[in-house]
């Protein structure tokens, strides 16, 4: 089977990418449920003329939102994030009552029904806020005459929460009863899913990972969404990723339900092409915006920096950096060899577009004031046309690793590896090519 291509919506902005570089490039949208209960008709607009018809969406529920402290879900003035208060509402009393003022606490569910009723309204919220606006849609009605059943989300979400190592014991059992009322709650066809969001303490003890597969191991569950708080496959340890193929692999099971990481990279689609051994995912999501790391807890966003995507190293690198590491390695010499060494896709070539020098065009930046202090300072950032050059020279490559993965030998998925750090471990120093070898070596030994 071929490993799921999904992507994370991020921002009307970036609607267009979701073709490119081609309509059949995705299998999936992820969608947050904020978004979803902020702008409806906005994306299901979206969904039935940004992407493919063939295009499933799903919708993250974000639950965890909730279990914070409110200061990450308020704006500036101190109050609730509009969508977020949106999506409070549609989650019913108990949460619509502690949002903003504090955080959700397991206790909050300990009464059954006031579970049930929260289980239920996050089921329905996934259901139909999107299935109901797509299906009264002019262009669904013209072109497509898809029934509101056709429209509905890929899989439900049931209600999830983010567990540290030391807060497993207290959210796993709630996530487990919510498992329990979800499963009565789906309709005939429907698939389910639970979600493991979880920091990388969590897949360092195997205790921990045994105690969470056996607690989902006997439910009626067609897959999961995994999540590690803040992993960057590019500097987690060999431990990491090893405890993170554990915890896929247990999930999955004898029945082999489908795994999928809302934010994953080459790694997790190596892990999904079946080629060292065993499937341990069937689908890895990664979006435009936040790229394939992304943390639990919204932080704000820093300076934009431009970063090309080298794709030998698998690994989006900031765009001084990539101009010295392709300049060490000679592969700036002239377009020729950028292009038989570095990338070939549409958007290299026309960017290049015969001239080498040209490729700065992947770096270009504005000077712009900047507060700072008491004082001004003057910062670069990428304009406008650098962003969308870098943009989908990245989805190119993406498309193209997980066809690679897909069709690729064994043996030629290890090749690849062994040539990124061959052919950068001089320019880049052989500490920051070393997760090439630390990736072959974990899914050549196997969980
Ligand atoms: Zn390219």
């Amino acid at each position: 089977m071929s490993i799921q291509h999904w992507m994370t919506f991020g921002t009307f902005a970036e609607q267009q990418f979701f073709t490119y570089p081609d309509k059949n490039t995705y299998n999936g949208v992820v969608l947050n449920a904020n978004m979803v209960a902020h702008a409806p008709a906005g994306l299901a607009a979206f969904l039935l003329e940004k992407t493919n018809p063939k295009t499933v969406y799903m919708i993250d529920p974000l639950t965890h939102a909730f279990q914070h402290d409110p200061d990450h879900i308020q704006t500036k003035d101190g109050n609730v994030k509009s969508s977020v208060l949106n999506l409070a509402k549609s989650y019913g009393e108990i949460i619509t009552d502690l949002v903003g003022k504090r955080s959700l606490v397991p206790g909050d569910f300990d009464i059954a029904h006031n579970r049930k009723d929260f289980v239920e309204k996050c089921l329905e919220f996934q259901r139909t806020s999107l299935a109901k606006v797509m299906a009264d849609h002019d262009t669904n009605k013209k072109y497509l005459g898809q029934t509101e059943e056709q429209l509905r989300p890929y899989a439900l979400i049931s209600p999830y929460f983010y567990m540290k190592e030391a807060t497993v014991k207290r959210w796993l059992p709630l996530m487990s009863d919510c498992v329990d009322e979800a499963v009565i709650l789906v309709k005939e066809g429907e698939k389910l899913f639970a979600a493991i969001v979880i920091n990388e303490g969590v897949v360092l003890d195997d205790d921990l990972i045994t105690e969470i597969a056996n607690t989902f191991s006997s439910k009626k569950l067609d897959g999961f969404l995994i999540w590690i708080d803040e992993m960057d496959e590019h500097d987690a340890s060999g431990r990491v990723l090893k405890g993170y193929l554990k915890l896929a692999k247990a999930l999955r099971g004898d029945e082999g339900r489908e795994i999928i990481n809302l934010h994953g990279g080459y790694f997790s689609i190596l892990a999904a092409s079946g080629k060292f051994g065993y499937q341990y995912l069937t689908g890895v999501a990664h979006g435009p915006e936040f790229g394939e790391v992304r943390g639990v807890v919204p932080v704000g966003g820093g300076i934009p920096i431009a970063k090309y995507y080298i794709k030998k190293l698998h690994n989006r690198i900031r765009y001084s950096d990539t101009i010295k590491y392709l300049r060490t390695a000679g592969f700036l010499d002239n377009d020729i060899i950028f292009h038989a060494r570095v990338c070939n896709c549409q958007e290299c070539q026309k960017t290049i577009d015969g001239d080498i020098t040209n490729f700065s065009l992947f770096g270009e930046s504005d000077s712009k004031l900047v507060k700072r202090g008491t004082g001004f300072v003057t910062m670069d950032f990428p304009t406008r046309d650098t962003k969308v050059r870098c943009l989908k020279h990245y989805l190119e490559s993406k498309k193209w690793e997980y066809e690679f993965a897909d069709k690729a030998t064994k043996e030629d998925l290890i090749t690849d590896l062994k040539k990124g750090i061959e052919e950068y471990e001089k320019a880049a120093g052989i500490n920051f090519v070393s997760y090439l070898e630390t990736w072959e070596d974990v899914l050549n030994k196997g969980v």
